[in-house]
């Protein structure tokens, strides 16, 4: 099975021409904030079009063709909005840089039932046949990507367990090595060797969002939720649902509609945390040792289990 990659350019007025018509070009532009590792912008094209412009140094074009795809993966599944994306580039020269193109999401007030239906939206696909997003092997994904601007591994497996061990919480730990000493070791080391007794295998695979916080949906214009910045894998479902609630969480309307329309495995909550470890230690990866302690405390509960 093959994505099909968004048109790439060499240069953002050639993008523009290609797009949009002769002539046409930015109007106005205005930086938005919010992202933590791109640039992003609101552009207005001389055709008063909106269009909504990422850009990083063009050595991370990757970034883009990554996110490219992981938005083409979701918006597959028909279950839930995505922005549409017009293409992707790399701007050579010195320094040039790297672009990604969107659909501008313009936000409208947010429907009464939207929680409820941004929950049922996801169940849909998470429940969604998966068998397209990966070339052998039942979880993983056709290409590795990223999460933040750390690569995540999606190399397929056929067990969701070894997979979480080996392609998630492995590479994590391994770059964060620094920040343990002997005995965190060997506790590191007695859980990732038992992962076996805290997780369970689903009942099928999901396409997941992959980093599914606040920052990453936005309302769109039909007053629902769409989903932004993807990290994409097929996996467990849980792993979505439990990023939802790790920085704050969602309110009780969302997870009472996810439960109705998937049911979710009993002892979820026992292996929340251990999902959300691979987030915290690459925050921990990301952005120092802040981290540290919530890392060292979810390490502490399960190797003892
Ligand atoms: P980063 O990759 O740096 O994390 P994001 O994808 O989160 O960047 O985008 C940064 C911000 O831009 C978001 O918080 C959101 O407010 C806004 N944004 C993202 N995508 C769109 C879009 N398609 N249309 C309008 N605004 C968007």
């Amino acid at each position: 099975m093959h994505l099909s990659s968004p048109q790439h350019f060499t240069s953002m007025k050639q993008a523009l021409i290609s797009l949009f018509g002769d002539g046409v070009k930015v109007a106005q532009s205005h930086r938005i904030s919010g992202g933590d590792i791109n640039e992003a912008y609101a552009l207005t094209l001389t055709n008063g079009t909106q269009i909504f412009l990422k850009s990083n140094t063009k050595e991370h074009a990757a970034f883009f063709t990554a996110e490219a795809s992981g938005l083409n993966a979701i918006a597959k599944t028909g279950c839930i909005k995505t922005p549409h994306i017009l293409c992707s580039g790399t701007e050579d020269g010195n320094p040039g840089f790297s672009f990604l193109l969107l659909e501008f999401i313009h936000s409208q007030n947010r429907a009464a039932d939207y929680w409820e239906s941004f929950a049922r939206q996801l169940a849909a696909m998470h429940q969604a046949p998966s068998t397209d997003f990966v070339s052998q092997g039942t979880y993983g994904f056709l290409q590795d990507n990223y999460i933040g601007s750390t690569k995540q591994r999606n190399t397929p497996k056929d067990s969701w367990i070894e997979f979480f061990g080996e392609c998630r919480l492995k590479p994590q730990f391994m770059a964060a090595s620094r920040y343990f000493d002997h005995t965190d070791l060997y506790k590191i080391n007695r859980l990732l060797d038992n992962l076996h007794l805290f997780l369970v295998e689903p009942e099928y695979p999901s396409l997941l969002h992959g980093d599914l916080w606040s920052g990453n949906f936005m309302t769109g214009n039909d007053g629902k939720a769409w989903l932004i910045d993807p990290a994409v894998y097929v996996g467990h479902a849980e792993a979505d649902i439990a990023m939802t609630e790790l920085f704050g969480g969602f309110p009780p309307a969302f997870y009472d509609a996810y439960q109705k329309a998937a049911p979710m495995q009993p002892g979820y909550h026992r292996r929340r945390d251990l999902y959300n470890l691979y987030h915290l230690l690459n925050h921990l990866n990301l952005f120092g040792r802040t981290y540290l302690s919530s890392v060292k405390r979810i390490i502490e509960h399960y190797h003892t289990f």
